[in-house]
């Protein structure tokens, strides 16, 4: 390599099960390519959690990581059974890494029923927010929540990343993804965001599908995307949809960027059933460390060593076992062999022309808007009963008598059943009773309006019910902020 070429910095994770071994095949390659690269070792995953830690990530990890900004990551084991929550998650929020990015294209020599087609597109997944979030609890013994949270900030970094990729890989469209058409409030502030956002990048086509549709067009007519963004949890599912769409999680990589640290990975786990017996193959890691390469501005070395890639998957060559006829793979020591072999030839395929990913810096993001007037307009309170809904509604309108409050109606998991609608409700032992106030009132940040009207009421439902939470009910600017459950009129 270039002697004169400043090295950069990158924390690496060998991680579990197959990790070490992808990682040292990964590492032998950008070594052999000149990649400008000083690895800085650390620990974390399943060894980890065994020696008491609850995160799985060690304090000297996070620190490595703070420091270099960068990490390449194999795949870390979430033990079932003991340890707390998944050190890649930990890693995901702990770094704030918001953007998930999972390029997805036809691979030479990667026989799929998609072969010909061209798919050759980018999944930006929001990667901190919504389900993902964790908030979870149980509301009764039978009934679970968790709670979906999507935020405005949250919203517009993802798109804005969305529309960087699409200048830093000169893509042509931008389509968001989402299921704004029931989630009218979280997925349709994504929505309505993207529709906000996107007349600041006229130069690219833009426009917006249901996420079941996009998942049923992405096995149609995959190669009519080109960037797609959606928030966590529709992305997790059609990204590695897409994936299986060119050969599959085994050879797909992905970043994960935010404004202080970016973390690279292979998408695949720690595949233990082949662990230790030199059989992983290491596509899908080199891949991500090409993304870092990219990253880091080394195009020469990136485009060098996915040119290598792509003609040794071409030619078909030493290949290992997940990508060869049943009986003609190789270990990943003579697939990496080969790899480095064939750096400096060029393949059939030609590399994206790419450019850096230029993230907007969040905290300059101020999407945080106050309405004029804002009011408080009723509350939802949920609680836990076995009385028929008739019965409850009764002794509701009668509790929320003298009270400033009326019973609008009370719901069963989203449905309207008090006054009954006629419709043939499953009933569970939770129920949202609605209460409007009879005169909304005013809010403004520092007062405390409405809370004496609030505590009055929950007091006297406390008297007869076992409540689990509130919700205010809000109107911003004249208009609901809440959604009506089905059937309320
Ligand atoms: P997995 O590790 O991806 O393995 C599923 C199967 O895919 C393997 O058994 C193997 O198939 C094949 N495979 C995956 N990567 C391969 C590679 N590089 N080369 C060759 N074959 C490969 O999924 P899993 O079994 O569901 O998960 C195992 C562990 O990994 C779990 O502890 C999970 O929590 C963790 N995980 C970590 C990450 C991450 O760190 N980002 C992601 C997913 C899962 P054959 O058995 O047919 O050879």
């Amino acid at each position: 390599m270039d002697a004169n070429l400043a090295k950069t910095k990158v924390t690496a994770l060998a991680g579990d099960g197959i990790g070490p071994e992808v990682m040292q095949a990964t590492m032998r390659v950008l070594e052999a390519g000149g990649a400008p690269i000083e690895w800085e070792m650390a620990e974390a995953g399943a060894e980890v959690f065994k020696k008491g830690s609850v995160t799985g990530v060690p304090r000297e990890t996070l620190d490595s990581i703070t420091r270099n900004g960068l990490a390449l990551k194999s795949p870390l084991e979430t033990p079932v059974g003991f340890g707390g929550k998944s050190a890649n998650v930990t890693l995901r929020k702990y770094f704030e890494l918001y953007a998930n990015i999972r390029p997805v294209r036809e691979l030479p020599g990667v026989i799929t029923p998609f072969t010909g087609r061209g798919i050759d597109m980018v999944i930006i997944r929001e990667n901190v927010e919504d389900v993902y979030a964790g908030i979870e609890h149980m509301q009764t013994t039978s009934v679970a929540q968790c709670l979906k949270l999507m935020t405005a900030p949250g919203c517009e970094r993802i798109i804005r990343a969305a529309f960087s990729v699409a200048k830093a890989e000169e893509r042509k469209k931008v389509t968001c993804a989402t299921k704004a058409n029931i989630m009218k409030l979280t997925e349709g502030m994504m929505k309505r965001m993207f529709e906000k956002v996107g007349p600041e990048f006229p130069e690219f086509k833009q426009d917006h599908i249901i996420i079941d549709n996009c998942a049923h067009q992405l096995v149609i007519a995959p190669e009519q995307f080109d960037v797609i963004v959606t928030s966590n949890m529709n992305g997790d599912i059609i990204s590695d949809l897409a994936a299986g769409l060119v050969g599959g999680l085994g050879i797909a990589p992905s970043s994960n960027l935010g404004d202080h640290a970016a973390m690279f990975e292979a998408v695949h786990g720690s595949a233990p059933q082949i662990a230790g017996k030199g059989l992983a193959n290491p596509t899908a890691l080199l891949s991500a460390a090409i993304m870092l390469l990219r990253h880091i501005s080394a195009f020469d070395v990136a485009e060098t060593i996915e040119q290598a890639l792509f003609i040794t998957l071409a030619e078909g060559k030493n290949l290992t076992g997940d990508l060869s006829p049943r009986g003609h793979g190789v270990g990943t020591a003579a697939f990496t062999d080969q790899l480095i072999a064939n750096l400096g030839r060029t393949s059939n395929l030609p590399s994206r022309n790419y450019k850096q990913i230029e993230l907007t810096a969040w905290p300059e993001l101020t999407a945080h808007s106050e309405p004029n007037t804002r009011e408080l307009v009723g509350i939802d309170v949920f609680l836990e009963t076995d009385l028929r809904s008739e019965e409850l509604g009764k002794a509701l309108e009668m509790i929320a008598e003298d009270t400033p409050f009326r019973l609008n109606g009370v719901s069963n998991r989203g449905v309207q059943v008090y006054p009954p609608t006629g419709g043939q409700t499953f009933l569970v032992d939770h129920f949202a009773c609605r209460f409007m106030l009879k005169h909304p009132i005013p809010l403004d940040h520092s007062s405390a309006n409405g809370q004496p009207e609030i505590s009055y009421l929950v007091q006297r439902i406390g008297t007869k019910f076992s409540w689990m939470h509130i919700e205010k009910l809000q109107s911003f600017d004249g208009k609901d902020a809440f959604e009506r459950p089905q059937g309320e009129g």
